[in-house]
């Protein structure tokens, strides 16, 4: 079926379109416009923006981590039924089927799941495929697990990390390979509570440095097209730009990405000793041209912070809200899950509200600064709407400030801040970037030949409202939404890359899982028919 969407303002910032005109689609494809023959179907976008379907490179959707907050919080579960609208978290996508929907109505089409254990890949993968509508995608996580350190320790070859790596992501089933506080987990088991990029895991005798390096040249000669993802040491604490600045002068100008950056962006300025580092990170950020960050914007309410930084998150468990926590000092990185309320009058989540919008409007390049709230660590995805209108809109921000303690915004420098975000940047950073990020060169713009993943919206004066809701949004040239509400249930994909990888290695992890925990090695593997239906994965090609 030929289907043409007629007359939009169509923003295509990877093919270098800002214009009013026509898209078409057949057969799940984006197509050029036919020379003679008539659609079979045309939407009238007349007013209307019409951009690619987003994409979400980091958000915490799926595994165990999510799965256990959910436990930890039954009375902000909406399967606990019966919660009142007005509760807390009741605007929070709590269910897979709820994350599919709400997604989807804002017009995002493939979300990457950044923090799964590995060996907990086959949870992750079944949860994600009750997820309707998107498509998904997961990274794996490593660098705290004895295995790599192991090698580390033994001084082993590039070729021999590389090799485990590319088994872990076939074995996961992952897209690519993240480390959360490199060795910290790690040391946390030694009872080490502070652990920098210097410092060392005590019985590997292997540094934070060395293990992110490592991987980083691991994922780089493997060709994933997604840059190693790295949450940095010392996660929240006040002077850990540094930790950061750090971080970012080791890339050495292979690619790099670092994750959440707002909650490494601080300093001891001010009489409270904290303040807003994010003017020097942006500016260490628009100099390091292989490094891309995301950003972790904080929002206010409440949420519950997810992260497989066990050390960072034991320490920060005092400051739950409600007061209650899971800490799991399990295998490899372990867990930990502590729900947090930010609030608009607290100094404190002030700087961070505003160091997120300074990372984001003060780092140049769109296409280098990724859109994230750290689902749900800075505030839930479902407050993308008014991020979006908050970057395109200095007098919106002015509106918002003026509400706010003016201590905390003294140490920032967000009020000086006059740039405003176009809709072709927002489409950067959310579709032709990300794209380009994870190697998914199929989607992120409306070329001839992407797969139709096509969201349009009310080109409504009101930017939260716009993108809060889209008119229509189509996955895979299927409508899925309509004025705002879901109108088809389809399942997507989940996307994994396959490495090629010397095989002996095989061998080597089938030896050490029986060696050290009595197990076969196919207990990590994630089988397809497991996930009860037919194709649930796709590999993307590695560039070789
Ligand atoms: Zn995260």
């Amino acid at each position: 079926m030929l289907t043409r969407i007629g007359g939009g303002r169509v923003i295509d910032p990877a093919n270098g379109r800002d214009s009013v005109g026509d898209v078409w689609m057949q057969d799940g494809k984006i197509v050029s416009a036919p020379q003679e023959r008539r659609a079979d179907a045309t939407y009238n976008a007349a007013g209307k923006i019409v951009m690619a379907g987003a994409i979400d490179i980091h958000s915490h959707i799926a595994g165990a981590n999510v799965n256990t907050a959910r436990l930890l919080l039954p009375e902000y579960h909406s399967a606990a039924a019966m919660r009142p609208a007005e509760t807390p978290l009741s605007q929070v996508g709590w269910t897979t089927h709820e994350i599919g929907c709400l997604y989807a109505t804002m017009g995002f089409t493939t979300v990457v799941e950044p923090a799964m254990s590995p060996h907990y890949a086959l949870h992750a993968h079944l949860e994600l495929a009750d997820i309707p509508i998107i498509d998904k995608a997961t990274l794996a996580v490593l660098g705290n697990d004895d295995y790599l350190l192991g090698l580390l320790h033994a001084k082993e070859s590039d070729a021999a990390i590389q090799d485990y790596v590319a088994w872990t992501l076939d074995m996961s089933r992952a897209l690519g390979i993240k480390v959360v506080n490199a060795g910290g987990a790690a040391a946390f088991k030694e009872n080490v509570r502070a652990f920098s990029f210097d410092d060392v895991v005590p019985s590997y005798g292997v540094s934070s440095r060395v293990i992110v390096k490592s991987l980083q040249r691991a994922v780089h000669a493997l060709a994933i097209p997604h840059p190693l993802h790295v949450h940095c040491n010392n996660l929240g604490l006040a002077g850990n730009f540094e930790t950061a600045l750090t971080t970012i002068a080791a890339a050495e100008a292979l690619p790099l990405h670092l994750a959440h950056l707002q909650f490494y962006s601080y300093g001891k300025e001010g009489e409270r000793g904290f303040s807003s580092a994010a003017p020097a990170l942006a500016e260490a950020v628009n100099a390091a041209k292989s490094v891309t960050i995301d950003v972790g914007q904080v929002m206010f309410g409440q949420t519950v912070t997810i992260s497989s930084d066990v050390l960072r998150q034991f320490n920060a468990r005092n400051q739950a809200k409600p007061r209650k926590w899971v800490i799991l000092d399990g295998d490899a990185n372990g867990f930990g899950i502590v729900p947090y309320n930010y609030r608009r009058n607290d100094f404190y989540n002030v700087v961070q509200w505003a160091a997120g919008l300074e990372l984001f409007l003060l780092t140049r390049d769109s296409s280098r600064v990724f859109f994230t709230t750290d689902h749900p660590n800075g505030a839930s995805f479902t407050t993308y709407p008014e991020i979006f209108a908050l970057l395109m809109s200095h007098d919106l921000r002015a509106q918002w400030m003026a509400e706010m303690p003016p201590a905390a915004l003294k140490v920032t420098t967000l009020p000086l801040i006059a740039r405003e975000y176009s809709l072709t940047e927002i489409a950067t950073m959310t579709r032709a970037a990300p794209a380009k990020l994870l190697g998914l060169m199929d989607r992120g713009h409306l070329g001839a030949g992407a797969i139709a993943d096509v969201a349009i919206y009310e080109d409504d004066a009101d930017r939260a409202k716009m993108f809060r809701s889209a008119a229509l949004v189509f996955k895979d040239g299927e409508l899925v939404v309509r004025d705002g509400l879901v109108t088809n249930l389809r399942s997507g994909r989940t996307l994994t890359v396959r490495p090629e990888r010397d095989r002996a290695i095989d061998r080597r992890m089938r030896a050490y899982y029986e060696d050290r925990y009595g197990l076969s090695d196919e207990f990590l593997k994630v089988p397809e028919h497991a996930l009860g239906r037919p194709e649930p994965f796709a590999v993307v090609p590695c560039r070789l």
